[in-house]
């Protein structure tokens, strides 16, 4: 699919999600579909025998053989919310059909609450797509170069950017015609052979061949795959065709988030915001099923906490 079919592909319009997701009953349908396709199972004694009561208005699943009861929301993201779903959902919604994403600013004013909730959702859902993420690995081909995120100071004060920058490898995956096929973009410690190999053991496939310029982390790759690094001769890889695809997803990314964040966190927080973007980035050929591909990353990442979100640096 060529940019401008990525660009005019039929997303979910904004009435077709109210008509489905409207209701609290039909976002409760929707979550327990996604929980139990085919329906309900105990989880402490797998049967299916049970009957629906509402606890504090939460559905909630009461097992017909061990009494054992279980809210539609427990372990999930949503664990312990007292929004109701009909606000989540808008929320995934929002954030799955936007161009670039939303900032917790933009939630705070599209949904009607306070800062601090808006920030929970967006660090929640940035949570649940940076853990399916982390999921999958590169194969093929891969253009791989060494990046970095932020290094303005927050305040604008100048030269003390270093201060803030986060290191980060940017790889994409191309297919057999030379198009892109999938990226990846993971904050390292720092361009160190140990860095890359633990990268690299973590996000390669084996038999992949990985193209890079010749900073001397890079060799760190050449025992996990066929590893070709490329003379630069001095230039710099934005201006060499075998660095195209890594290039334009960079360039993609400093405008995705300067167009969306005013003032951000992300030395603390990069692994999630280059998570969305990358989620994106990968799921770029189906707006129109994002919101339900999120619901079900949502269904299986497990509670979140704030207190846990926040100390994102220490995982
Ligand atoms: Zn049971």
């Amino acid at each position: 699919m060529s940019m401008n079919r990525i660009q005019f592909q039929k997303g979910l319009s904004f009435p077709e999600f109210q008509s489905l997701y409207g209701t609290e009953e039909q976002c409760e349908a929707a979550l327990e579909k996604t929980r139990w396709p085919d329906g309900y199972r105990c989880s402490r004694c797998q049967s299916t025998l049970h009957c629906v009561l509402h606890v504090r208005s939460r559905k909630t699943f009461q097992c017909g053989v061990c009494n054992q009861q279980t809210s539609l929301i427990a372990g999930t993201l949503f664990h312990s919310t007292k929004l109701p779903l009909t606000t989540w959902f808008l929320a995934l919604y929002l954030v799955s059909q936007s161009k670039n994403s939303l900032s917790a600013l933009s939630l705070k004013r599209q949904l009607g609450i306070c800062y601090r909730t808006a920030w929970r959702i967006k660090h929640k859902l940035m949570e649940a797509m940076a853990r399916r993420e982390d999921r999958y690995t590169l194969e093929g081909r891969i253009e791989v170069d060494d990046a970095y995120l932020g290094g303005e100071h927050p305040e604008g004060k100048r030269g003390r950017g270093s201060e803030n920058k986060i290191p980060f490898v940017a790889a994409v995956s191309t297919n057999e015609d030379g198009h892109p096929m999938y990226a990846k973009l993971s904050p390292v410690s720092g361009f160190t052979q140990e860095a890359l190999e633990s990268w690299g053991q973590a996000f390669l496939a084996p038999g992949s061949t990985v193209i890079s310029d010749r900073l001397a982390c890079f060799a760190a790759l050449s025992v996990l795959a066929l590893h070709l690094p490329e003379k630069t001769g001095g230039r710099k890889p934005k201006d060499l065709p075998q660095f195209h695809w890594v290039n334009t997803i960079l360039g993609n990314l400093k405008s995705a988030l300067s167009g969306t964040y005013h003032a951000f966190d992300f030395s603390k927080y990069a692994r999630r915001y280059l998570s969305e973007f990358s989620y994106r980035f990968n799921r770029r050929f189906h707006l129109k099923g994002l919101p339900v591909r999120l619901l079900v990353a949502c269904a299986t990442t497990g509670p979140c906490p704030e207190r846990w979100l926040r100390l994102e640096t220490e995982h």
